[in-house]
């Protein structure tokens, strides 16, 4: 949600005849876009916060801006910490710093460039905000109720970015299935889907996060049978214990995540599942975190983002349940997490090897084509030629756990 936000400031000071700059000491604006969902997320905004002091003061004319979900509404304090920073802005809020930048513009220039350069994929955020306030969860603290976005609002973006040159929007939401149910009518987010499914020039689809206790069936089923919307959902477990998921207030136990992940392989062939999960949540023992383990080992996602509970003071868990797995254990237990998923995830990328899979080409990474599949397995492959935002077909001939590389059949001609 973060990347999105920044990329759409980035494109509104675009609009104003700003540009990219290489270097926080060559900017005339530099934005901190803060995440405050673990420790060590904010540590990191802290430690490049106080690094800007010394810039700061050798260029006290740039702006600086702290944005994101550390900034709450005791905006005083955060004043009194950092008063080297020009701008506090709550999460979205950029309008005060669009109205400064505008300022600023004028003052110093007339070359107004009207068009951002969009890359081939992009976000779209459809659903600010969360209503769940699970108990380790701070993000409802900071980006406030869940509110949706017009339906014709979401089509109007999405067909101006396509004549951008966008190919896939990911749509992008807190939980993103619980689209619409605030809106007139109640559209759902497989009306949604069906739309967007219509639009010429857009080749894919993808959305994400989605709640396990609001996926229904008619979303399973747009997914199956949108031929844009690719197989791939991500579905946060957190935990493969029924206590430990009650004490997270998430709404579903382990046999009916389980149930669903059986209904959506049904449904969907090939699908391609990622998962979160945090290790250490408080009173985690050693037989709960082993179900956790024994959960990836049956249900074989194809990636799971695991953390280590860290407590966020404004939650439930952090005011009313010991911080009790100390932190060598939570760190053992994530690597144990990582090792197991390691092999699962060279496993079923290896399926791939020998066959010929669709890519939608993002970029560059050093000197091979980036791409990704509809289940969005990452490929790397070698061309001479222009494929940025192609659509090609992939020889994959080697696979590990967290990328596939292939040969594609415009190198030389084959196709
Ligand atoms: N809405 C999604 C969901 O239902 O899981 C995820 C959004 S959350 C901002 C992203 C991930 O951060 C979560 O899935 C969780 O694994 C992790 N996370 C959130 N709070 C955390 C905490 N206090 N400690 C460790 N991990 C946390
Ligand atoms: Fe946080 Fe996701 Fe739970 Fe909302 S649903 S409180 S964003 S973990």
């Amino acid at each position: 949600m973060n990347k999105a936000d920044s990329q759409r400031l980035a494109w509104d000071l675009e609009r104003l005849g700003y540009q990219h700059a290489q270097r926080a000491e060559e900017a005339d604006i530099i934005v901190l876009n803060s995440c405050v969902v673990r420790q060590n997320a904010e540590d990191r905004v802290l430690n490049k916060l106080s690094d800007l002091k010394a810039l700061k003061r050798k260029r006290p004319d740039a702006t600086l801006v702290l944005a994101g979900c550390m900034v709450d509404s005791a905006v005083d304090g955060l004043k009194s910490a950092f008063p080297h920073v020009d701008l506090f802005l709550r999460p979205q809020g950029f309008d005060e710093l669009l109205t400064h930048a505008k300022d600023l513009s004028s003052a110093q220039t007339q070359n107004i460039s009207p068009t951002p350069s969009l890359p081939p994929t992009t976000f779209v955020p459809i659903i600010q905000g969360c209503n769940n306030f699970c108990t380790y969860c701070i993000v409802p603290y900071r980006r406030g109720r869940e509110k949706s976005r017009p339906l014709a609002e979401i089509i109007c973006d999405v067909q101006g970015l396509i004549q951008g040159g966008v190919k896939q929007v990911t749509l992008l939401g807190q939980n993103v299935n619980s689209y619409g149910h605030d809106l007139p009518g109640k559209p759902d987010l497989a009306d949604l889907l069906r739309e967007l499914n219509q639009i010429d020039g857009l080749a894919r689809i993808r959305f994400l996060t989605s709640h396990p206790k609001d996926m229904d069936q008619k979303l399973i089923e747009a997914v199956a049978s949108l031929d844009k919307v690719c197989e791939h959902i991500s579905l946060p477990v957190q935990s493969g214990d029924n206590e430990i998921l009650k004490a997270m207030r998430r709404g579903y136990t382990i046999e009916q995540y389980r149930e669903l992940v059986f209904r959506i392989r049904s449904a969907i062939p090939d699908v391609a599942l990622s998962t979160d999960v945090i290790v250490g949540f408080p009173n985690e023992d050693l037989e709960r975190f082993r179900r956790t383990l024994d959960l990836l080992q049956e249900l074989r996602f194809d990636i799971v983002h695991v953390a280590a509970y860290s407590p966020r003071s404004a939650t439930i868990a952090a005011q009313r349940l010991e911080d009790n797995v100390e932190p060598a254990e939570k760190k053992g237990r994530l690597c144990q997490v990582e090792e197991i998923q390691e092999q699962i995830a060279a496993e079923r990328n290896a399926l791939f090897v020998g066959q010929a899979v669709e890519v939608l080409v993002e970029g560059r990474k050093g000197s091979r084509w980036q791409s990704r599949t509809r289940t969005d397995k990452l490929v790397f492959f070698d061309s001479p030629a222009d494929c940025l935002g192609q659509l090609l077909q992939v020889d994959i001939e080697h696979a590990g756990p967290w990328s596939l590389q292939g040969k594609c059949g415009v190198d030389n001609g084959e196709e």
